[in-house]
């Protein structure tokens, strides 16, 4: 069966007559033809989003009313639960497991989340001046800032989307959503739902459109006020560019090449079966995927053997089963850029443990399959420890000292995530402060949580999703300043007041 999705602008759905394929990367088979909105589309969204922040109904509605449509998008994810992760599997390659237990349930969860805060969130807050020279009572509150392009990626299609459009809609912006033209499928999905939940038309429109044909326009058009991208570095640069133009807030979610410390003290099986969802869930392709593995020498050869032996053990398989442990990479694409660092690490030296070639089950030869893959003796001259690869390579180093740890982690021109695994909290406490990333976990690996935020230092971004402050992002502060000086004028009454 292929679907036919149509884009979903100014409350309607509509199908245009230049269409796209969608892959299933699994097989290589087409499993959608998607509708692509070409300039008009794209002027047509940009109008709606407008209109529906300057006029419409959207922006006089109480915060009790625009909660009770937030949390009828998270009921309507959760009513379209399993359908939904079918949808996310068949159309990225992620194991039926994973959009079943995270990627869905994460996604209702963001927008129940937001909803049930956002009063909170926005309430104003009073300041009392008394100084020398005045006395003043000065009101910060918290506005939308109006019309939102989100951007997402192919990593993690309805989950990022979800994080993204429930901070938006709950801070009462109105957005353009442009999905991942690979993975556009349960974004168009999310639409019906969102047509259901009778948000008013024009506060959420859904374009499909390569980012090279949209890209510009949409970021730079004077209409727009701000952009939350999530996305390779390259793109983010190209984003930050276009919206010079007329100055936009920006919020850059982008590339990451994480470092995973293992101290000789740390629960070496927790370490082990944590660092394989650090670095093969989802294939590998996670902003925050662990990469870089730096082991203490004391337990290197323990640590690299039990590792090993376990990634041999991973199953991979066709996304719909619910015992496949791995998919296919996303693309055709993907999985030649992952083949050519593979290549260029051998080249460079670093020797592979395992993997390091497509899948060599004749069942999966179809699909873009790569095995796990793990590089030991990695050095920091190599590309494969600079470089973001957004497959299921790992690459091992060893450390002796925590400090040579510490810069062996921080040589990186990212900063988003590290991971340390080890039973001392005052060392763990102490490393965390040392490392030059936006997010630390500490003897566990990946927990995003709606009440936290996450964003990453360096090249890897700035601003961050999720959270009071992740949320905030989606606003912006106004500052309301009244004179409450008594029985005499302000100074302003004298300057010249001859
Ligand atoms: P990408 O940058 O190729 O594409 C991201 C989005 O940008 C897509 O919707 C794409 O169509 C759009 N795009 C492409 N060119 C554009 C242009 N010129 N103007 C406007 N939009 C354009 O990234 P990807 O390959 O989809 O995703 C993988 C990347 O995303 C990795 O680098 C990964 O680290 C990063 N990522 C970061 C986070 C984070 O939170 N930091 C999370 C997930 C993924």
């Amino acid at each position: 069966m292929i679907y036919n999705y149509s884009l979903f602008i100014d409350g309607k759905f509509l199908e245009t007559k230049n269409k796209q394929q969608v892959f299933n990367p699994a097989t290589g088979e087409c499993i959608a033809e998607v509708s692509i909105a070409a300039g008009n589309d794209i002027e047509s969204a940009i109008n709606a989003a407008r209109r529906a922040f300057d006029e419409s109904p959207w922006k006089k509605s109480s915060l009790a009313e625009r909660k009770e449509y937030i949390l009828k998008i998270s009921q309507g994810i959760l009513e379209k639960a399993q359908e939904l992760a079918s949808l996310e599997s068949l159309n990225t390659g992620k194991p039926i497991k994973e959009t079943t237990f995270m990627d869905i349930p994460s996604s209702a969860a963001a927008f129940d989340h937001f909803a049930n805060h956002l009063e909170e969130f926005l309430a104003a807050e009073n300041v009392e001046i008394n100084s020398q020279i005045a006395n003043a009572k000065s009101t910060l509150s918290r506005e939308p800032q109006g019309v939102v392009v989100l951007i997402a990626p192919w990593n993690y299609p309805l989950l990022i989307t979800s994080w993204k459009l429930s901070q938006a809609l709950a801070a009462g912006n109105t957005v353009i959503l442009k999905p991942s033209s690979l993975t556009p499928l349960t974004a168009l999905e999310l639409g019906k739902i969102i047509h259901n939940a009778g948000l008013p038309s024009g506060v959420v429109n859904i374009i499909n459109a390569g980012g090279e044909a949209c890209g510009k326009t949409l970021c730079s058009d004077k209409r727009i006020d701000m952009i939350s991208f999530t996305g390779s570095n390259a793109v983010g640069k190209k984003i930050m560019e276009y919206a010079s133009a007329n100055v936009k807030k920006l919020t850059m979610e982008l590339g990451g090449k994480s470092a995973s410390i293992i101290l000789k003290d740390a629960d070496i099986e927790l370490a082990v079966n944590g660092s394989l969802c650090s670095i093969f869930l989802n294939q590998g392709q996670m902003c925050t995927a662990m990469s870089r593995i730096f082991v203490q020498d004391e337990i290197y050869d323990n640590f690299v053997n039990d590792f090993v032996a376990k990634a041999k053990r991973i199953k991979l398989g066709k996304p719909e089963d619910f015992e496949t442990q791995m998919g296919p990479l996303v693309s055709k694409a993907q999985l030649e850029k992952v083949i050519s660092y593979v290549e260029k690490g051998k080249k460079e030296g670093a020797k592979i443990a395992c993997g390091g070639k497509t899948s060599q089950d004749f069942s999966l030869k179809q699909g873009f399959f790569f095995e796990p893959t793990i590089f030991v003796d990695v050095t920091k001259d190599m590309t494969i420890f600079k470089e973001e690869i957004f497959g299921p390579v790992a690459c091992i180093s060893k450390f002796k000292t925590e400090n040579e740890a510490i810069t062996l982690a921080n040589a990186s021109d990212f900063g988003l995530a590290a991971c340390l695994w080890t039973k001392s909290h005052e060392a763990a406490g102490r490393i965390a402060k040392s490392l030059n990333t936006g997010t630390v976990w500490i003897n566990t690996y990946g927990m995003f949580f709606n009440e936290v935020p996450y964003g990453g230092f360096k090249q890897s971004g700035f601003g961050k999703e999720l959270g009071r402050e992740g949320f905030l992002e989606y606003t912006r502060l106004k500052n309301v300043i009244m004179d409450i000086t008594k029985e005499a004028k302000p100074l302003v009454n004298y300057w010249y007041g001859f």
